[in-house]
Order: C-alpha cells, then structure tokens, then sequence
C-alpha cells in the first residue's frame, strides 16, 4: 500500500543530497523504506544530482546541457537509493531506530508517553511518541519543524487522517490538534524547537509536557 502522504520534494531533494540533519534524515529514511513512492523520487533526486556534478566537474555546465541531463533519465532507475551510510544496511525501520539506541518510555501527558532516541542534529530530536486509542492531544503549534512518521496506528486532524506509512510535515504556521484513532498509535519524530500548546487546559499542562 502507498502511504497518501508524502515528503515535499523539497525535503526529498535534501535528504538525497544528505543535506538533511540526522533526525529528520532518520525520519524521511524510515519514509522511504515503507513507500515505493518516494524510493523513486530519491532514486531520481540522486541520479539529477550525480548528472549535474559531472556537468560542472566538466567545467562546462549551462543550462542547456543542464536541460539534456534532465530529461536523460533512464526510467529504470534501481529500487534501492544510496542511503545515509548507517541507515543503508538497516533490516526495516527499527533497525534503523535501533543504530541509534533508544531509552525508556516516559509518560508526557494523559494517554501520551515518549520515548527519546539517542540523536540530535543541528538541533533538531529525533524520538517516539506513543498515544493511547482515542487520546486527543492538545491543540499546539511548533517553534520550528516537525516531521512525524506514523509507525502504527492512526491520528486525524484538521488537516487530513494520517495512517501507516504517512508522514507529516508541520511548521510554526500550522496549529493542530491531533485525535488518535482506534487503536494505540506509535510515531517517529524528528523536531526542531520545541511545541507550543493552546488554549486553557494547554496552558495548564505545558509544565508538564517534556518533549
Ligand atoms: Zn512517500
């Protein structure tokens, strides 16, 4: 099955690139191995990306050939794109979670527990979060970026329901207020900043909301 959402290009050209920082590169990788999707989009990113530094190795790179090297994509690129060099050989997205190691997991909040990852980056955090079926988080918005990858189970917002496979990418533009489906639902996150919550009872339990 195909996750319905997916990276932005944008995020999708830098993690190629591995100009990404670790966590969200961590993140878009655990994407990549569970949507055949994006595996395409980075295969392509990486083979333009290799095309354009021939180019200017050559010393002779303009728009034209530029144009040539992008419409030269051969359509039966590999399946498997060159991953950061420690997730490359990850069996799966707890392996990958797993290079990393992990500590306990620490109840945050009513229905909500965390369980950090042993990976920061260019400020960005790299952790699990864990809520109980039917839990309802408080409405908040972010101070910096946040990705967040389902690994079980469903949340919905008002931006859309997000499944197995989907990740999400929020910025301090967006406020939200996620409702956790049926079942416990599990997610890796990689965040930058830290969250802001709203409202009365926000108020009342950011003291106590260690993300
Ligand atoms: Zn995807």
């Amino acid at each position: 099955m195909i996750p319905a959402h997916h990276p932005s290009d944008l995020l999708l050209a830098e993690f190629a690139s591995g100009a990404l920082d670790e966590a969200s590169a961590l993140v878009i990788a655990a994407h990549v191995a569970m949507c055949s999707q994006c595996r395409q989009a980075v295969a392509d990113f990486e083979c333009i990306g290799g095309m354009l530094l021939d180019q200017v190795d050559d010393g002779a790179f303009d728009a034209k050939r530029r144009a040539q090297a992008l419409t030269a994509i051969p359509v039966d690129l590999p399946q498997q794109p060159a991953l950061p060099r420690d997730l490359a050989g990850a069996d799966g997205v707890e392996a990958m979670i797993d290079l990393y190691g992990r500590g306990p997991w620490r109840w945050i909040g009513p229905g909500v527990y965390r369980r950090g990852i042993n990976l920061e980056d260019r400020g960005v955090r790299a952790f699990m979060l864990r809520g109980a079926a039917g839990t309802e988080l408080p409405h908040h918005t972010h101070s910096g970026t946040e990705l967040t990858l389902i690994l079980k189970g469903e949340f919905s917002h008002e931006l859309g329901r997000f499944q197995v496979g989907d990740l999400e990418e929020a910025d301090g533009g967006i406020a939200h207020a996620p409702r956790i489906g049926n079942e416990e639902c599990i997610c890796l996150v990689a965040m930058e900043g830290t969250i802001r919550l709203k409202g009365l009872l926000g108020r009342l339990i950011q003291p106590f909301v260690r993300l």
